[in-house]
Order: C-alpha cells, then sequence, then structure tokens
C-alpha cells in the first residue's frame, strides 16, 4: 500500500559502534547507534566504570549500511586506557588522535592536552587540586603527574590522622580544664572571656 510506504522511517545510512578491547584481545561491542554523538556518549560513560574489568583500549567506528567487507568502515577515533597518574585506577583514557587525555575516575579529572598555540607544549592539569603545568612531551608529562602525586602524599604525611586527633583531644581537654577552672558552663562563655581577656 503506498500509505504505508511513506510512513516508513527513514533509511539509515550509516550507524556508530563503540567498542572497547579486554586485555588478551576479547573486543565488547556497546551497541549500535544512529548518532556520533550518542556513540561517543556510551563510550565516555563506559570510560567511568574501566576500573571494573581489564579494558586496554577502545575505538569508535562508522559502518556505512548494506556494504560488504571493510569498505563499509570507517575508524573515527581510538583511545588507550592507562593506569593514571594521580588516582592509580585504569581510568586515564588518552585519545590517540588528538593526544589528549583524561581521567574519567570520580573525584580525580587529571587532564593533558595540546596547548593551543604551541605545539611543543602540553597542558597538563588537576582540577580537584587546581593545579596546572606545562610539559614538553607525554613522558614528561607523566613524570610530572607522578611528582606532583609524591609531593602531595608527602605533605599529607605531616597530618597523619593520629595526630590530628591527638591534637584535638589535647584541645578539647585544655578546654574543658579551663571551663572547670573558670566554672564556665559553655564553650560561647569561654571564648567570650578569651576576647575580654585579650582586650
Ligand atoms: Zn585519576
Amino acid at each position: 500500500m503506498p500509505v504505508k510506504a511513506l510512513m516508513e522511517e527513514p533509511r539509515v545510512d550509516e550507524v556508530f559502534v563503540p567498542t572497547v578491547e579486554e586485555e588478551g584481545g576479547n573486543i565488547i561491542g556497546l551497541g549500535v547507534f544512529s548518532s556520533e554523538k550518542i556513540a561517543t556518549n556510551v563510550l565516555k560513560d563506559y570510560f567511568r566504570h574501566s576500573w571494573k574489568g581489564s579494558i586496554i583500549s577502545a575505538n569508535l567506528a562508522r559502518w556505512e549500511v548494506d556494504i560488504i567487507g571493510h569498505d563499509g568502515l570507517t575508524l573515527l577515533a581510538k583511545w588507550s586506557c592507562q593506569i593514571c597518574p594521580m588516582c592509580d585506577r585504569p581510568t586515564f583514557w588518552i585519545d590517540l588522535d588528538s593526544f589528549s587525555a583524561l581521567c574519567y575516575g570520580t573525584a580525580c579529572g587529571a587532564w593533558m592536552e595540546d596547548n593551543i598555540h604551541d605545539s611543543e607544549v602540553i597542558d597538563i592539569g588537576v582540577p580537584t587540586i587546581r593545579w596546572l603545568h606545562q610539559s614538553r612531551s607525554i613522558k614528561q608529562a607523566m613524570i610530572e603527574f607522578r611528582k606532583k602525586k609524591a609531593e602531595m602524599k608527602a605533605a599529607a604525611g605531616d597530618y597523619d590522622d593520629d595526630m590530628v586527633n591527638a591534637s584535638m583531644e589535647d584541645a578539647k581537654t585544655r578546654m574543658e580544664r579551663l571551663m572547670r577552672k573558670e566554672g564556665l558552663s559553655s564553650l560561647g562563655d569561654a571564648l567570650g572571656t578569651y576576647v575580654d581577656e585579650e582586650e
């Protein structure tokens, strides 16, 4: 019937297929999608969870329909999954075409990308600690990330939990002793006394 023909869905000429590769070569298909944008979103959503498996790479392919063999295939993008130099999780995804990278791990977000003005320079950063740096190579960038992480670890060592707890306990005990001595009933009064004494 001609009416039915008019109501048919528009013909699909091409589809977008994101896949990831496991260690050992097993390929996992994430579906077949009608737009590059949707396929990319599906893949990037997967990147957040790559720490759950042993994923080593990913790619996004466009297939033209009704073409036999590989002539219908165009590889649109390739990514390599690395251990993040900041958070140590396998969620650091390097875009192999643009040489940019981003850690999709929650509360990390370490990134690197080519400087827009100087192609010799790679910008790197970690938004959660508001840290930015410039490097001359990807290798150098990875070293800078690890240096920064070691620095943060060393600094955190000065504030280990037991020490913080101990000094909090000290302050509380001192305050209670003072409050008993002065006969004060509340912390607010105690603080008021300090202000008075300074005047
Ligand atoms: Zn990370």
